[in-house]
């Protein structure tokens, strides 16, 4: 994988680009594909951006979210804007597995592929450019960095500014995780000079829910939440009933996960969704444990070393006695002070 930096001066000259990232994409993932889609289109290229999946709704107050191609509902579309692009930009993920369906199609695209991302373990021999820093708060901020050092930064306006916001602002927890860098409010600063609201995004993203939402989450910590104080963990597991009582929708259990975090000495919390398809599970952890090689070893997943999600297919009773077993696997890490 050749340097991002050889890519700015190829951006002289329209190309047709894809724009992708991960299934279920969170406000860093949509975030930071708005902005490219955004910033590369105001240089005259023609770009599509393709979802794996679809997404909360609640991400469809960013500008253009609209031109956001669902592969599982318009794959005709999506394969067509693959097979005529030059240029696949691969945002907020880094092997293409997270994109479910779209993985081949991503595999056999013919032309240049380019990685912005900011998890562990990049699968760089499948790409041509980019650039992977898991020191990055978010993609968001790397999108910044990319049409700031790409000499561009007069192309950030309000609604770019806007996603890259949300996305920073996201996956930062709101710009308290150990991440948010001076950088990171250094690039606030610019966005705000450049016509950004910050309220209007915290609103847009934390108070856009329905009743259901939050019901829904005062069930989950009264009866579906079990903490383990000799392990320093907590474990919310939610079954389909569940999803089908309150009527869930995508996006709707984005951030539960880091509830139990916020009792008094626990270290690790463990959510797992029982999805049609498989369960679905994020690990959060504060401080020294390592929930990356967590989910890579028990989990079939990864992530960051705070934050991470994997997948099986076990029933949702048995993956659950799974995180049990691990939990008392780990317990010296889960029991150290620190
Ligand atoms: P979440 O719990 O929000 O789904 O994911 C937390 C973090 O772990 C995100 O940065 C996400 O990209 C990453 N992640 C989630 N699921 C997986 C997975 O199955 N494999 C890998 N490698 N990373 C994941
Ligand atoms: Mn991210």
């Amino acid at each position: 994988m050749k340097p991002i930096k050889e890519i700015f001066p190829l951006l002289t000259a329209p190309r047709k680009v894809v724009i992708t990232t991960h299934q279920k994409p969170d406000p860093d993932a949509m975030g930071s594909s708005l902005a490219m889609y955004h910033f590369l289109t105001s240089l005259g290229h023609e770009v599509s951006v393709i979802s794996p999946t679809n997404w909360a709704t609640w991400l469809n107050w960013m500008t253009s979210s609209e031109v956001v191609i669902d592969y599982e509902l318009h794959a005709d579309k999506a394969t067509e804007a693959l097979n005529r692009s030059e240029w696949l930009i691969c945002l907020d993920f880094n092997i293409f597995s997270r994109t479910k369906n779209l993985t081949q199609k991503l595999y056999d695209f013919k032309g240049t592929k380019i990685l912005i991302d900011h998890h562990q373990m990049p699968d760089t021999a499948n790409f041509d450019y980019g650039i992977s820093d898991t020191a990055k708060s978010s993609t968001a901020e790397m999108v910044y960095d990319f049409i700031v050092q790409s000499g561009h930064a007069d192309k950030i306006n309000t609604p770019i500014a806007e996603c890259l916001y949300a996305g920073v602002m996201a996956d930062t927890g709101s710009f308290r995780f150990a991440s948010t860098s001076a950088s990171v409010h250094q690039m606030v600063a610019f966005l705000k000079e450049r016509g950004l609201e910050h309220s209007k995004v915290h609103e847009n993203i934390y108070d856009n829910f329905l009743e259901n939402r939050l019901r829904f989450i005062g069930h989950v910590l009264m009866n579906r939440m079990e903490v383990f104080y000799e392990y320093n963990t907590a474990l919310i597991a939610i079954s389909k009933k569940d999803l089908l009582r309150f009527q869930i929708k995508t996006g709707d259990t984005e951030g539960l996960v880091n509830y139990p975090l916020s009792i008094q000495g626990i270290k690790l919390a463990g959510l797992v969704i029982d999805r049609d398809e498989e369960r679905k599970w994020s690990f959060r952890s504060k401080g020294g444990f390592d929930t990356n090689t967590f989910a890579r070893k028990y989990f079939n997943g990864g992530g960051h070393y705070n934050a991470s999600g994997g997948r099986t297919l076990d029933s949702l009773e048995k993956t659950v006695e799974n995180f049990k077993m691990a939990m008392k696997e780990n317990a010296e890490l889960l029991k150290e002070e620190k």
